[in-house]
């Protein structure tokens, strides 16, 4: 099973939940690059002090760093047939940096999902998030700056993925299961 996907939404859409179940029905593996961020700052390494501050603040972490890193996960094995992207490219520099990244590897994108849910929906499940999680980065003010990024550099993409045919829109409203099922039948031949 080959499969090439980005999965885009607002923060709160669900779209880490999921790309870990469409990782798992695909076979490929769900890369969040602020799960990546994350790990490193945990794990106390260079990147991981570079990027903290700038991530508490709700701000992007350079595109430089960002799109070195991504590079280096997509040379990973476990890559090779196939990858779901969640939480890049969130620019336009960052979409670029990955077409050719991919047109190196001979490759292309399948498709891009684009997860919708309305503003009050986001708002409950971060506050509930915040509360479960304890993330340093949903405080009140971050949360509106990466809503804020989102709504400006983020949500333009899907313009420019819907003239080369990729974007599949797909409802992150309701049961979990159900919005699993809403994605497959969505991407259907798209991947496979
Ligand atoms: P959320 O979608 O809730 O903002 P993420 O886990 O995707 O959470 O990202 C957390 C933070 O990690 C971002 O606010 C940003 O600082 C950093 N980050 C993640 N992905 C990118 C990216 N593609 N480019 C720049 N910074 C990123």
């Amino acid at each position: 099973m080959s499969a090439r996907l980005v999965i885009m939404g607002p923060q709160g859409s669900g779209k880490g939940t999921q790309a870990a179940r469409l990782s798992q029905r695909l076979g490929v593996p769900a890369i969040s690059t602020g799960d990546i961020f994350r790990a490193n700052v945990k794990g106390g390494t260079e990147l991981g002090n570079q990027a903290k501050a700038i991530m508490d603040a709700g701000d992007l972490v350079p595109d430089s760093i960002t799109n070195a890193m991504v590079r280096d996960r997509l040379a990973e094995p476990d890559a090779a047939e196939g990858f779901i992207l969640d939480g890049y490219p969130r620019n336009a520099a960052q979409v670029q940096a990955l077409d050719a990244v991919l047109a190196e590897r001979g490759e292309t994108l399948d498709a891009v999902i684009e997860l919708g849910a309305d503003r009050e929906e986001l708002l409950n499940r971060l506050a509930g998030r915040a509360a479960a999680e304890g993330r340093t980065d949903d405080t009140a003010e971050a949360i509106s700056r990466r809503l804020a990024i989102y709504a400006e550099h983020t949500a333009p993409l899907t313009g420019a993925y819907a003239q080369r045919d990729l974007l599949v829109t797909v409802d992150g409203i309701g049961d979990i299961d159900e919005v699993t099922e809403r994605l497959m039948s969505a991407l259907g031949s798209r991947v496979g």
